[in-house]
């Protein structure tokens, strides 16, 4: 049941907040005390079956994920990984790409309307003649890869020879992760 009752809804995140503020205290304290220290960077998109933090089993503190429709990359979202890497000191950035991509089905089909169009655009861009929906995901994921070592591949905060910059693509019905 999904009712389109803004109370309800608002109701619903109200009561899934209460439900997490009981779940491990002492970790929430002990990352608000000691900052964040993410082991990786996780650039992936909005979709609402591709949570990193449930795909990597990992907890508060450990992954600086970026989502955005299409795990596309612009400025704020380069300058979301710069952050990571330069001040928090992530070095493997992970573009997570995945099956049955809305925004890249949506490229495919001819482009978006609105804001939409910008994100398209981009993967339009990095799939180029390619058709075929995972081909299309998967080169839409090594534009980003190709992007991000270009742009980070000199930098004066980040040392480029320990940074891993990788691809993947997640399977949203057989929850795996294949590396590219
Ligand atoms: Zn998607």
């Amino acid at each position: 049941m999904r009712p389109d009752n803004t109370f309800y809804l608002r109701a619903r995140l109200c009561e899934g907040n209460v439900k997490f503020r009981k779940q491990d205290p002492a970790l929430r304290i002990e990352t608000a005390e000691n900052g964040q220290h993410p082991y990786a960077i996780v650039v992936c998109c909005s979709d609402s079956r591709v949570i990193p933090e449930k795909i990597f089993s990992a907890d508060l503190g450990e992954l600086f994920v970026i989502r955005v429709a299409g795990n596309v990359l612009d400025r704020h979202q380069l300058g979301s990984v710069e952050y990571a890497a330069a001040h928090l000191h992530c070095r493997m950035i992970l573009v997570l790409g995945h099956t049955g991509c809305g925004a890249v089905s949506a490229a495919l089909s001819g482009g978006g309307d609105g804001f939409i169009q910008y994100i398209t655009d981009e993967i339009l861009l990095a799939v180029g003649q390619e058709r075929d929906p995972l081909r299309a995901c998967e080169k839409n994921v090594e534009h980003a890869v190709e992007i991000l070592k270009r742009e980070f591949s000199e930098h004066p905060e980040i040392p480029t020879e320990e940074l891993e910059i990788r691809g993947a693509v997640y399977d949203i019905a057989e929850g795996e992760v294949r590396w590219l």
